[in-house]
């Protein structure tokens, strides 16, 4: 269920610090080591998925709890009337650089209209 060599099983194990903002069974949620925007949260299943690709079936419940785990997130570090965005990088095209599962939550800035 977890992968000694990858770095998000180290820190959700508390094996590696970062600056946790929530735990639960599923997910721990912590700041990006190189912030984009003024809020960027990482929000990282407990379990080791390589990424959107590696979703099945039984992953649902933990990726709609991901989401609601976003909500709670960004009512609570202040954007939700402001706005955010939660991403996800799927593969080289998009940028993924860890390849394990994780939301990007971002905020506390105007990002602009475009996506890319
Ligand atoms: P992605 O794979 O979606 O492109 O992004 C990985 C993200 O993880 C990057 O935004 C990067 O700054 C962040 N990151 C990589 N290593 C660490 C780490 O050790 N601690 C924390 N807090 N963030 C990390
Ligand atoms: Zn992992």
């Amino acid at each position: 269920m977890s992968d000694p060599n990858c770095i998000f099983c180290k820190i959700a194990a508390k094996q590696i610090p970062s600056a946790l903002l929530h735990e639960d069974n599923l997910v721990v949620a912590f700041k990006d080591i190189a912030p984009q925007v003024p809020v960027h949260v990482l929000i990282v299943p407990k379990v080791h998925v390589s990424g959107l690709d590696g979703l099945g079936e039984e992953h649902k419940d933990l990726v709609g709890h991901i989401a609601l785990v976003g909500q709670k997130l960004a009512r609570d570090l202040g954007v939700a009337e402001s706005g955010y965005r939660m991403v996800v990088h799927c593969g080289p095209d998009a940028g993924q650089t860890v390849f394990h599962l994780h939301f990007h939550l971002l905020g506390g800035a105007p990002m602009g209209g475009k996506m890319v």
